[in-house]
């Protein structure tokens, strides 16, 4: 894909280096004595950091135990019948071996912080998993067949393994 990049060069600018989308085109601002060398690395940079943002689209859900809990409604509605509803949901601190866990006999979730910065279509294949908790206790067929009514299921499990992999974590299980 080619982007247009204006480069701007600001006298007032000492080393602060910013840039951002206006529409198709990346505008970059930098300083105005920088070299030919430096503005190519910046453009380079600003690009890849720009484009990482734009494709991490965080979900909402991250904000609160609220947004979260909003969240599951939303997608119980959507893929589970309406047919699981939590009676709470939290954001937890960082758990040793699990991305989020339930408890169906209470019909509770937790989260782990470790979540809040996934794209929003992994935590939402999170949650589904949890809320079809909900209803299948047990990670049998009929529990797995709930969770691949979301159709990213298989996309978010292949994202977790990575993110697990390369963050040395051993998290590979939900609960
Ligand atoms: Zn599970």
């Amino acid at each position: 894909m080619s982007r247009k990049v204006e480069v701007r060069r600001s006298a007032r600018r000492k080393r602060t280096v910013s840039a951002y989308f206006d529409g198709d085109t990346m505008v970059v601002l930098i300083p105005a004595r920088m070299s030919s060398a430096e503005e190519e690395h910046w453009v380079a940079e600003m690009e890849r950091k720009l484009l990482r943002g734009k494709n991490r689209r965080v979900s909402p859900a991250r904000q609160s135990d609220e947004a979260l809990m909003q969240r599951c409604r939303e997608l119980s509605a959507q893929y589970l019948d309406g047919d699981a509803q939590p009676t709470s949901v939290r954001w937890v601190p960082p758990m040793r071996t699990r991305w989020a866990s339930c408890t169906p006999a209470e019909g509770t979730i937790r989260v782990s912080d470790r979540l809040r910065d996934v794209p929003a279509w992994v935590l939402d294949y999170i949650l589904v998993h949890e809320l079809a908790h909900l209803r299948v206790a047990a990670h049998n067929k009929e529990f797995w067949a709930l969770c691949a009514r979301y159709p990213k299921t298989e996309r978010a499990i292949g994202y977790l393994e990575g993110l697990s992999a390369a963050a040395g974590l051993g998290l590979t299980e939900l609960d």
